[in-house]
């Protein structure tokens, strides 16, 4: 395997776990009865100018991705709806602080940690 491949191994991965990620908050949420944000998806925009955080349904997600084929040679990334570039995100919120944060793709067990207060779903 060349550097190359490896890189494009590690994004589809990265990929993947995003949208493992995606489908089990889904599902989490969609098994409490009092889940207030089922089937939304958490987004934010990375431009420093910007920092939109905003939800999507499940069904507007689903025709964003369709639309916007995210498979880049970069972290996926879509159109902002306030700014217009492309860099939003699939983001998290934390349940204990409600920070809006992108999930650390670098480190898949820390992928749903929240920077501001540590804490993380998965850990619990
Ligand atoms: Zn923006
Ligand atoms: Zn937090």
């Amino acid at each position: 395997m060349d550097i190359s491949t490896k890189k494009i191994v590690s994004i589809v991965v990265a990929i993947a776990c995003l949208a493992l990620a995606v489908i089990i908050m889904i599902k989490t949420h969609n098994s409490r009865s009092s889940g207030d944000i089922a089937d939304h998806i958490q987004m934010l925009c990375t431009n420093p100018k910007c920092g939109q955080s905003y939800v999507l349904s499940e069904k507007q997600f689903k025709a964003m991705i369709s639309n916007e084929a995210p498979m880049s040679m970069q972290t996926p990334s879509f159109s902002c709806p306030k700014c217009k570039q492309k860099t939003a995100g699939i983001a998290m919120k934390c349940e204990k602080c409600g920070n809006v944060f992108l999930p650390n793709y670098r480190s898949p067990q820390n992928l749903d940690k929240c920077p501001k207060c540590g804490f993380s779903k998965s850990h619990q």
